[in-house]
């Protein structure tokens, strides 16, 4: 798809982007050309005007290769602010890949939600709201709003493959995935769990929304855009293995798009470019959390102690884990209780917990 834009220099309120029949009123603009040849790297500009600067632009790092006609992959990191893996894999992969090495287009957001990534903040500094909750946005919502908005309207009419790289961050521990809701339209699943399975992480994972919806995800794979999100392990477990995990993944998912046709990795670093070969053999597992019963949330706020660690085989009815209560020694504390069958995918990492929040999620293997 080719993009006619009509962008200024200037950060014109309602600028107008014309996307084939497509018209966005978006604040945002950017002038990095999304329909020409060669490897292009700048910003999409946001409006916004603060007590130390009353004229001034938000600047969201943008990158477009392209190399003549084949399929668009749209990637994103830093959706929440403090999960790098998605900010440093995607700034490897920009500087790595040049054009002749693609066949197609790869756009590269690697800190969607720019303030929280500066901020090592999940949700905005700005707003104090949550990119994955605001999609698809509107032109005349807030800062975070906006942007999904652009995305939502500018970016993703243009993709084949929309990847956002997301991981437990602060809050949760994961075994790493690629994952995906699963969608109605057989053919779609089918290609997100054929490119899941080509990232080659331990699971492909599909998981439910028990947190409210307007994910980027969720709303790219309702435009039947084959859609893949990760959870790269979390902030604790952030290192070599996870980050060469998503890294080398998300090149053998665009190795298997057709898009990168070269195993030649130039990162100018040395470490990278040890890196093996892409390659699209996988051993991941298939697996599914889509009962409600399978996010377990604590039922008071307290200290938490773990009873279970990641990876482990639960039962009905088994302590998954202890919530101790400081203000009151004399309490046993409560026990929270498993409700399905399966092993853990994801833990509490914040030893506090609140009423709610989300302690254990079981996993059990499944079928599409
Ligand atoms: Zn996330």
């Amino acid at each position: 798809m080719q993009l006619r834009s009509v962008t200024s220099r200037l950060p014109v309120r309602h600028t107008e982007a014309i996307i084939g029949n497509m018209v966005s009123n978006s604040s945002l603009f950017t002038d990095i050309p999304f329909d020409q040849d060669g490897k292009h790297i700048g910003y999409i500009q946001a409006p916004q005007s603060t007590n130390t600067a009353g004229w001034a632009n938000l600047f969201i790092p943008l990158i477009v290769i392209k190399n003549g006609t084949g399929p668009t992959a749209l990637l994103f990191g830093g959706n929440h602010g403090d999960e790098y893996e998605g900010p440093v894999t995607l700034l490897k992969l920009a500087r790595s890949i040049e054009p002749d090495q693609i066949h197609g287009r790869i756009i590269l957001l690697p800190a969607l939600n720019t303030p929280a990534v500066l901020n090592n903040s999940r949700l905005s500094p700005i707003d104090g709201r949550n990119m994955n909750r605001a999609f698809p946005g509107l032109p005349t919502d807030t800062l975070t709003g906006q942007i999904a908005h652009y995305v939502s309207s500018t970016l993703m009419p243009l993709a084949d493959l929309v990847v956002d790289v997301h991981s437990g961050g602060r809050s949760m521990h994961f075994l790493p995935s690629a994952n995906m809701h699963r969608v109605a339209d057989p053919t779609q699943m089918r290609a997100m769990v054929r490119l899941g399975l080509a990232w080659g992480a331990p699971y492909v994972f599909i998981y439910q929304d028990v947190a409210g919806g307007g994910l980027l995800p969720s709303y790219a794979e309702s435009l039947g855009k084959i859609t893949l999100g990760t959870e790269m392990g979390s902030a604790s477990q952030y290192g070599p293995a996870t980050l060469r995990l998503a890294f080398d993944g998300l090149r053998r998912v665009l190795s298997e798009m057709g898009i990168l046709t070269s195993d030649t990795v130039q990162t100018g670093l040395e470490s990278s470019v040890q890196h093996a070969p892409a390659s699209p053999v996988s051993t991941s597992t298939l697996v599914s959390s889509e009962l409600r019963d399978d996010y377990i949330m604590s039922p008071a706020s307290g200290i938490v102690e773990p009873l279970v660690e990641l990876g482990d085989d639960v039962v009905a009815g088994q302590a998954v884990a202890h919530i101790h209560f400081i203000e009151q020694p004399a309490w046993e504390g409560l026990v929270v209780r498993a409700r399905t069958a399966g092993f853990v995918m994801s833990r509490r990492a914040i030893p506090l917990t609140g009423q709610g929040d989300c302690l254990v999620v079981v996993a059990r293997p499944c079928d599409v």
